[in-house]
């Protein structure tokens, strides 16, 4: 069947079409998913040190790069994270995802990113996934 037969048929048309709308669906789910706490590369971002705790804004490229001294704190030369705060206990800490947990052994695994991306939310102080970057505003 050629593909102008396909799209005359009209069962065979409203089915292709109900693919093409749930891909697009999912790949907008995917897209918000992953761009809730990976803002791009080189914003303004809240940084904290993971020995001082110190706190401050800096335009950070890539956080794992320890060849670029912005990924080290100003006050006492400690390894930055992102600053996150969770929202359950008020708890502020650093992540970095070079140091926090290693990458999943298979991250081109949908399932297996979704995990880890989960993982990395979670407060290290309650355990809860009610956490978020610190953003410069507040
Ligand atoms: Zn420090
Ligand atoms: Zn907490």
């Amino acid at each position: 069947m050629n593909l102008s037969g396909l799209w005359r048929n009209k069962k065979k048309r409203n089915i292709l079409l109900m693919i093409l709308l749930l891909i697009v669906w999912a790949v907008v789910i995917y897209v918000q998913f992953f761009s809730y706490n990976t803002p791009p590369e080189g914003a303004l971002r809240v940084v904290m040190c993971y020995q001082c705790k110190e706190k401050y804004p800096e335009t950070i490229k890539d956080i794992g790069d320890s060849s670029d001294p912005r990924c080290f704190c100003k006050k006492c030369g400690g390894r930055l994270g992102y600053a996150h705060k969770c929202e359950e206990c008020q708890y502020e800490y650093p992540i970095n995802p070079q140091l926090s947990i290693p990458p999943p052994e298979k991250p081109q695994k949908t399932m297996g990113k979704f995990e880890y991306v989960l993982e990395m939310q979670k407060c290290p102080n309650c355990g809860s996934t009610k956490t978020g970057p610190i953003s410069i505003k507040k």
